[in-house]
């Protein structure tokens, strides 16, 4: 089969590949339909390896070269074991976390924490190829009313869901999020579903502040412009928001999230960040005021397709590209160079 394999950063080979073997019994192979790029993708892309090992996985053994790509639909070629419900044949989505199944976190759910876990694309070779091995345990069988494109966008959504649960959103709350990138996009429409009453967002490009208010949000602001803090507190009655979620990473941000929920309320930092923040403990402590960090998803990846198959849920807007994996390589180069023109980008083996 052909495969787009990560060699280095900046090195992506649309090569000929064995096809995946016969599965195991906790593994599924999947034929490809569409999968997305995700920022951690290009982050390989850019400047790996940051997720992927130099050396064999310590749960799949497997090592680089690999195929990245985690966001992924497609239909059951080989089940490793019976599954209720899912045969050969059938249309999927796929949670794609390895977990070992036995750890403290395994065994109470928590699969997603798991010391020893990973993810398809980083940890095993990922569905940036015609053929992918999946968790057996993560495969949702799709309904007829979800198609395989909107299948591919339940991963990165499903991320907006966990954070959303994370964050404990009530109906009435209001709620900022801070960036508005495909990870801020999955939240707010998350946080939509939970009933928030005020939707704020910040976001400095004036193209995804577009998208965002045809996503339903009250009010997008460009930080650069004006002063977010300011402008949530004097909306919310003077009070501040319920909730802040940071879908940045930006250790500043962070700090500013904190500054900015309101008395007694919940920052929830959702964006893969690395490095120190510094706040005063009087900012957390006179004001009742938590932190929380969440971590992808789990068990959210079935609720996110049965969002979209009674109609809750209409993430395809946020597709703004659609390209063969053929075209890999020069599409990462471009999504490199140009981050800001694109949200979620689709990738497929067949030629377009
Ligand atoms: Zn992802
Ligand atoms: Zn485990």
């Amino acid at each position: 089969m052909k495969a787009l394999r990560w060699y280095a950063a900046r090195d992506l080979r649309w090569e000929e590949v064995p096809e995946p073997p016969g599965p195991r019994p906790h593994e599924a192979v999947v034929e490809v339909a569409w999968c997305g790029v995700c920022g951690t993708d290009l982050h390989e892309f850019t400047e790996g390896p940051h997720m992927i090992r130099e050396g064999p996985h310590p749960l799949t053994g497997a090592a680089p070269p690999l195929a990245l790509g985690h966001e992924l639909s497609g239909t059951v070629v080989a089940l490793g074991a019976e599954v209720p419900g899912i045969a050969v044949g059938d249309r999927v989505a796929a949670d794609p976390c390895w977990r070992c199944g036995v750890c403290f976190w395994c065994v109470r759910g928590e699969y997603h924490l798991c010391p020893r876990g990973g993810s398809v694309g980083l940890a095993s070779p990922g569905a940036f190829a015609e053929f992918v091995t999946v968790p057996l345990a993560g495969l949702v069988r799709l309904p007829d009313q979800v198609g395989d494109e909107a299948a591919a966008l339940a991963e990165p959504l499903a991320v907006g869901l966990h954070a959303v649960s994370r964050a404990g959103i009530r109906p009435g709350d209001n709620v900022l999020v801070v960036g508005g990138g495909p990870i801020g996009v999955a939240v707010v429409l998350a946080a939509r579903l939970a009933g928030a009453a005020g939707l704020y967002v910040s976001e400095p490009l004036a193209a995804r502040r577009a998208l965002l208010r045809d996503f339903g949000v009250t009010e997008a602001f460009d930080p650069g412009e004006s002063d977010v803090r300011r402008e949530v507190f004097v909306r919310t009655g003077r009070v501040g928001p319920d909730v802040v979620i940071d879908a940045t990473g930006v250790p500043r941000l962070a700090a500013q999230a904190v500054a900015t929920v309101r008395r007694g309320g919940r920052v929830v930092l959702a964006g893969v960040g690395h490095g120190s923040v510094e706040f005063d403990l009087g900012q957390l402590v006179f004001y009742e005021r938590s932190v929380l960090g969440t971590l992808g998803y789990h068990h959210d990846i079935p609720r996110v397709i049965d969002l979209m198959s009674t109609g809750r849920l209409d993430a395809t807007p946020l597709v703004t590209g659609r390209y063969s994996l053929s075209d890999g390589a020069g599409v990462f180069e471009s999504l490199a160079t140009d981050r800001a023109s694109h949200l979620k980008v689709l990738l497929t083996p067949k030629d377009l």
